[in-house]
């Protein structure tokens, strides 16, 4: 008896809840990687894949790209089988079918996250600016678009001459979240500590369609470091944070909870537009930062 009680017992707990976990359809995403002058794009991506895959909510393929010198024509990914295409990648520009096959996936809906350096590359492709909406170095600047920040409790556009991107030594810094009843940020704190960064400022671009959901005070100046921009029927979520550097004791920007979470809303809400993800306990406030050295949360974060 006692034998068909437990038989009985472990069916519903194996048999009723885990194909119910299982029945939540994950959300299909791929991260091009592959080139980066300055980072570490093969162990940064590998995070982010972590992250994305330990919150049972996604699943992710990474696609390299050729490497510096090699044939562009040959990277060719046929986006459309994906809900979601996070860009890691900071090299030469795609050719010129695959920037049009891209194009085409955002204007008609697909999702796309843009981390840290990949507002860097791709200058030369006008409707790549136009989805990261703000971009530096590579020869940016007042051709290209506006600086882009926040002041007095709004977006300006200041269309002064001069270069874009600037970054100084890494350091901790203070995020303000800018736009609370956007579902990336509903129920997060206002201010928030992030860890240890690479933090870029004085980015500009077109700025067209572009919601700043988050500041921080960089030379003078709060800096947007997380925003969307809408692109045809497509959602870009932005965020600055997420520095790795060149081997795997130097990921601990992308180890930040705050980096993580915002990384993990920021990818629902590109996918499907919402977010269903609730706030977990672990996440940084005021003056406080918290890490997931391990990628994924801790087993209590979301009870
Ligand atoms: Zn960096």
């Amino acid at each position: 008896m006692k034998k068909i009680i437990w038989a009985i017992a472990f069916f519903l707990f194996f048999g009723g809840i885990v194909p119910q976990v299982n029945a939540q359809k994950k959300i299909k995403a791929m991260i091009v990687t592959g080139q980066d002058g300055s980072h570490w794009w093969k162990g940064g991506s590998e995070a982010i894949k972590m992250i994305l895959e330990n919150s049972n909510l996604f699943t992710v393929d990474i696609h390299v790209t050729p490497t510096w010198g090699e044939d562009m024509s040959t990277y060719n990914p046929d986006f459309n089988k994906y809900d979601l295409v996070l860009i890691n990648y900071g090299g030469t520009t795609w050719a010129e079918a695959t920037r049009k096959k891209f194009e085409n996936y955002v204007s008609n809906g697909g999702g796309v996250v843009i981390i840290h350096s990949s507002v860097v590359p791709m200058d030369d492709w006008k409707e790549y600016n136009e989805m990261i909406g703000l971009g530096a170095w590579n020869g940016r600047n007042e051709k290209d678009g506006p600086y882009v920040y926040w002041k007095d409790g709004r977006t300006i556009y200041d269309y002064s001459p001069g270069w874009a991107g600037y970054h100084g030594l890494q350091h901790s810094s203070t995020i303000t979240n800018r736009n609370l009843n956007h579902p990336i940020l509903a129920g997060l704190p206002t201010v928030w500590e992030h860890f240890k960064d690479e933090i870029y400022a004085r980015l500009r671009g077109p700025g067209k369609n572009l919601e700043i959901l988050a500041t921080t005070h960089e030379q003078g100046r709060d800096e947007p470091m997380l925003w969307t921009v809408k692109y045809g029927k497509g959602n870009v979520f932005v965020t600055l944070l997420g520095h790795a550097g060149s081997d795997p004791e130097l990921r601990y920007s992308m180890e930040c909870t705050g980096f993580q979470v915002t990384l993990l809303r920021g990818s629902e809400w590109a996918a499907t537009g919402q977010v269903t993800q609730k706030v977990p306990k672990d996440f940084p406030s005021e003056g406080v930062m918290t890490l997931r050295k391990e990628f994924k949360a801790p087993f209590n974060a979301y009870e």
